[in-house]
């Protein structure tokens, strides 16, 4: 073989590579949102979803071992009637590849305190505790937040499940004296959502449990997503300076 060709094969396939890895990358930097969308959804699904959250039933076996019924209402509990709506929160969040650390199947078993303690020593990347309020209390939903961040989820948690069923709204309430949401062991996230009141919602927290938990599970994962988009934002704003 001639000398010019020893070097002008090597550079050709050089070139034929460069092309190949220039088009791979650019098709996979021209998909619309929702390919984008699907394939961020699939890798959720195979486990890598990179959101890991904890999902707590209000009420249940207490720091003594007791149970503790919330409040109650013609022979309801609270730490029961809430079960089926954080299952079904759970089982959405899982079918999208989240993480998620609940109480919800294992019959409200773990109270805050062994709660705080998980959180106090995992990483996690949002708390959102249920419970529903007494029977003298105004209907409709009631997310409570301390911070201005807390308040951001209780927003996008308010919003899914006004898209998921029909029920009255308190608004955003803030309180500061809630240990869900100031208690030093919560690192992430938190907002202790109160989902209605046990006499006058009690038709839409029974028999809508499912949709009611799904809407609280597609808030959840809004915010998530949401707030991972402005973090990416940053980063790209950051690492142009
Ligand atoms: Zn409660």
């Amino acid at each position: 073989m001639a000398k010019k060709y020893k070097v002008a094969v090597p550079l050709a396939a050089a070139a034929v590579l460069a092309l190949f890895f220039l088009l791979i990358w650019s098709i996979g930097n021209t998909g619309t949102d929702t390919e984008k969308e699907t394939k961020k959804n699939v890798s959720e699904q195979n486990g890598k979803s990179p959101y890991r959250v904890c999902i707590e039933t209000g009420h249940g076996i207490d720091a003594s071992g007791k149970w503790d019924t919330g409040c109650t209402w013609q022979g309801d509990e609270e730490a029961k009637l809430m079960i089926p709506i954080t299952q079904a929160m759970t089982d959405y969040l899982r079918d999208q590849g989240v993480y998620v650390y609940t109480d919800a199947y294992s019959g409200n078993d773990r109270n805050l305190d062994v709660t705080l303690d998980y959180l106090d020593t995992h990483d996690v990347d949002a708390f959102v505790n249920v419970h529903c309020d007494y029977e003298g209390s105004d209907a409709g939903t009631m997310p409570l937040y301390c911070t201005e961040e807390q308040k951001e989820l209780a927003r996008y948690l308010n919003e899914g499940v006004h898209e998921a069923v029909e029920i009255s709204d308190r608004g955003l309430q803030k309180r500061t004296d809630l240990e869900t949401l100031c208690n030093a062991k919560v690192h992430c996230v938190s907002c202790l959502f109160e989902t209605g009141s046990i006499s006058s919602d009690h038709e839409v927290l029974t028999k809508e449990s499912r949709a009611y938990g799904e809407g609280l599970a597609k808030g959840l994962l809004n915010y998530l997503r949401e707030r991972g988009n402005d973090e990416q934002k940053q980063h790209t704003e950051d690492s142009g300076e």
